[in-house]
This record gives structure tokens, sequence and C-alpha cells, in this order.
């Protein structure tokens, strides 16, 4: 039984105040597997405190001295990659398909930052203007728990190349990977102070952040409706948030898209972490003219993507995380029937032979209309949506109409066609034939799926204020 019972603030691991715990569950054998301390007000507070003592000695280092620190960091986190990702297994379900990607970028983070930081300017003349890139002050970041790590590390590794302290609110969902990342930046030797991690309930640790006057920057992934009341509760002081949200993915197929490569990769994205992202491509926009081709193909194709536990390796969807998270994409599975949608693939239930655990079918419905609820609504697990189109016109027009606009994909041969396309989509990034993750490039959401940007330079000037100095 893991028995998570400290908050690391001001350089130490210190038992927190609060005194209320959490359980923690194994979601492929719905087993307790330990129990979590959660922070309390008082220490959100007292780690507050502690990133504003260190901010002002960590915002005058160099550029240097942060690459170094970032350097130093990566080699603590990747040290640790095989512990990382037995807890990402254990505590999530997450499918070794999933994690052999996951972790490592997740360590790779810190480097990447320090590339950005090394070609960066803090400095530039404009004018009669010397504009100076100045850390924004001390900043929090509340992560989810799906992909828990990835999400601190970035965060962090953003923060520290900008030279703002900050303090992390991981999902207590998360604590045992929490807690051997804090172990491995603890290693790392930065000064006291520099970050802290609390775990704590969205309501109590997350709100007090995201409400406190000596925070100046608030960096959320999560869902969209909390993100909306993170932009509420910093309104008062008029915080810099930057919001990662929900997505209801546009998986376009077009009309001369060779079906034999593209089907994989269109099931690929919609099942990503076993549907449990937000950049999950979940409404697959086919031509109307080849539907029953693209239908054939998917109902083949999905018989490869094996549901299993993580000690499975060629499982690529695992469990949902929790009871709650199984009960809402079952909810989904039903009103997608009652509104008239019709099955291709999968339903309500477990999968054969997976009794135990969170486990549900890999679903795919057709016939559905983008109006329809499971078209718009965001389910957050391994539920597809087929939605056919006449052209490329009204496939633009589909994927468009949505609340959301994280990231869509676009499936097809001709690639400036595809370019054209991507142009006229809203949506923070397209991906075109399924190319691998950029993370230099911006990432983050138009619409409803949230505010500003992370990664690369774009995520690295949301922790600056720009500063004029005229002469
Ligand atoms: P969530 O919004 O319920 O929780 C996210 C974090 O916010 C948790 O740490 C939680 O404790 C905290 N929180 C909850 N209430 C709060 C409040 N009132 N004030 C401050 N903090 C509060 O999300 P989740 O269920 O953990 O994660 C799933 C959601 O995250 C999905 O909607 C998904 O799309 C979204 N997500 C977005 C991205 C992205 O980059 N755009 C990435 C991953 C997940």
């Amino acid at each position: 039984m893991f028995n998570i019972d400290k908050a690391y603030i001001d350089g130490s691991f210190v038992t927190p105040k609060g005194l209320e715990t959490a359980d923690l569950y194994n979601p492929s054998t719905e087993e307790k597997i330990g129990t979590v301390r959660l922070g309390g007000l008082e220490d959100a507070r007292e780690a507050i405190a502690a990133a504003k003592r260190a901010f002002p000695a960590f915002s005058r280092t160099t550029k240097a001295e942060r690459i170094e620190t970032l350097k130093g960091l990566n080699a603590a986190v990747a040290a640790r990659v095989s512990d990382l990702t037995e807890a990402m297994a254990l505590e999530y379900g997450a499918p070794q398909t999933f994690t052999r990607f996951a972790i490592p970028h997740a360590a790779s983070s810190f480097l990447t930052m320090a590339d950005v930081l090394k070609d960066y300017d803090f400095e530039q003349q404009m004018g009669r203007a010397r504009v100076v890139m100045q850390p924004s002050g001390v900043a929090a970041a509340i992560t989810p728990w799906n992909s828990n790590i990835g999400f601190i590390t970035s965060k962090l590794a953003t923060a520290i190349a900008a030279g703002t302290t900050i303090v992390i609110k991981p999902s207590e969902m998360s604590a045992i990977q929490t807690q051997i990342l804090t172990e491995c930046l603890h290693e790392a030797g930065l000064p006291k102070g520099v970050f802290n991690i609390v775990n704590g309930l969205g309501n109590v640790v997350g709100a007090e952040l995201s409400r406190h006057p000596d925070i100046a920057k608030v960096t959320f992934t999560g869902s969209t409706a909390v993100g909306r009341e993170i932009l509420r509760s910093g309104a008062d002081t008029f915080k810099r948030v930057t919001l990662e949200l929900g997505g209801k993915g546009p998986n376009i197929i077009l009309d001369d898209a060779d079906l034999n490569a593209t089907i994989p990769a269109v099931l690929r994205m919609g099942f990503i972490n076993s549907g449990q992202a937000c950049i999950a491509g979940t409404r697959i926009l086919a031509p109307a003219h080849r539907l029953d081709d693209v239908l054939t193909k998917l109902k083949q194709e999905i018989e490869t993507f094996k549901v299993g536990a993580p000690d499975d390796p060629d499982a690529m969807i695992g469990p949902m995380v929790s009871r709650k998270q199984y009960d809402r994409v079952q909810s989904y599975i039903e009103l997608g029937t009652q509104e008239g949608a019709s099955l291709l693939t999968g339903g309500l239930g477990r999968p054969a032979g997976l009794d135990r655990g969170w486990f549900t079918r890999p679903t795919i419905f057709t016939n559905v209309d983008n109006q329809m609820r499971i078209a718009r609504e965001e389910i957050f697990g391994p539920v597809l949506s087929v939605i056919a189109y006449s052209d490329d016109a009204e496939a633009v027009s589909i994927a468009n109409d949505t609340p959301y606009g994280l990231q869509a994909y676009l499936h097809g041969t001709d690639a400036s066609r595809m370019q054209a396309l991507a142009d006229r989509l809203d949506s923070g990034r397209v991906v075109i034939n399924g190319a691998p993750h950029e993370p230099l490039a911006p990432f983050g959401g138009f619409k409803q799926s949230g505010i500003g940007r992370e990664y690369g330079v774009f995520g690295l000037e949301a922790f600056l204020e720009p500063k004029a100095i005229i002469a």
C-alpha cells in the first residue's frame, strides 16, 4: 500500500497541515492501492509564500544558469523513467503503447525548453525603446490526471526557463507518479522555494492558487468547466492565465485518402491514451461516397486495437481512470443510441474476458449528426462518431462547427490541398497524415479549448511581461 503523505514546500518534503486523505485505486483491478494526504489552505499559502521568497533571486538568474538547471532536471527525471512508467501503469492503467512515448517525452520537456531558451532574446530594440521580457511573477500550475507527468514537466520547464518560481497542484489521483517525479526534481538541487508541489482538492488548493494575490500567473490544464472558474477567480487580480482545456477533434478522411494507411492512423488518434485525451480525434469525418468502404475498414481495423491491462505489451486501450469516468463513458454510449446513432462496433459494458477493471468497449457510432450531444461534448473515453460529408467545404464547416478547437487531423494524398484546408480550420493544431508531435510549435486551443499557448517561444512568453524602456 502506498502512503503518500508529504507535500514539497520550500525545498523540503513536509507533512501537510490538511488532515483529509483520498484513496488511490488501480483501475485495471479496481483494488485500493494507497492513500494520499491532501494539503489544505494553509499548505497552499505556505507554498505560495516560499515561491514568493525565492522569486527575487531566481528571476535574476542568467540564461546560461537556467539552461544548466534545465539540463540537471532532465537528467534527474530521465534516471527514473522506468519507475514513472510503472507508476503510470499502476494508478492510471496506461498501456505501454502510450507510456513508451509519454514518459520519455515528459522527461525531454526540460531539454526542449533549454533549446528554446538558448535561441531566445530577452531584450530587443524597438524604435527608441529597449524592450525587456521580464519574468511575470510567482506562477501556479494546476494539472489533470491524464498524462500527469507530462503536464507538470512542461509547465515547470517553462517557468524555470522564464525565471519564475512556481507552485504546482497536480491531480490528487496521480499522487504516486507525482511523488516519484518530486523525488527526481528534489535530487536536481534547485534553490529552495523555486518549485513547490502540493497535492490537494481542486476546490481547496486549486481554488486558493487561482485567487491568491501573490500569484501572478496561472497555467491550467483540465476541463473547460474548471477553466472557466479559474479565469473568474483570477479576474480580481488580473492574473495572466493560460488554459489548456477540452477538445472534440475532427479526424478528416479526404476523398483521395489511401484507406489502408489512413484508417489505422485515424483510430490511433481517436483512441490515443484510451480516449482520455484532449487531443483525441473523436469525430471521424468521412466522404459520403466512400462511407461504406470507410466503415468496413474501420470495423476490420478496430479488431487489432486490443483492450487490456498495462502488463500486456500489445494493449492499445487501457481502463478508464476511475469508476466515475467509466460510468460517464457508459452513459454517453447509452445517449448515442437514444439520440438515434447506430453502433458500428462496441457498445455498453466491458469487453469480453475483462470482468474486473474499468475497461470499456472501444465504440464507434455511425449515422451521427454533428448536432448530437455525442458529437458536441467531450466524452473522454474510447467512443468515436462517424459523420458523413459531401465535399471539402462541408467537411470544413462540420469540423469548425464545435465549441472546441484544439487539434484537428487531415488524412489524404495531396499535400498542397491539405495545407490549404488546414488554413481554413479553426484549430490550435492541425496534424497532417499522423505527423509526430512537434514540441517546439505552439500548443493550445481556439474557442472553448482554451486561452494562450504552451510550448516553444509562445509558451515561454506566456510567463513573461514585456517592458519598454524608452530613453
Ligand atoms: P478537471 O478540470 O476536473 O481537473 C483538473 C485540475 O483542476 C485538477 O488538479 C483538479 O483538482 C483541479 N480543479 C478542480 N476544480 C478546481 C477549482 N475550482 N479551482 C482550481 N482547480 C480545480 O479535469 P480532469 O478531469 O482532471 O482532466 C480531464 C480534463 O482535462 C478533460 O476535459 C480534458 O480535455 C482536459 N485536458 C486538456 C488538455 C489540454 O492540453 N488542452 C490536456 C489534458 C486534459
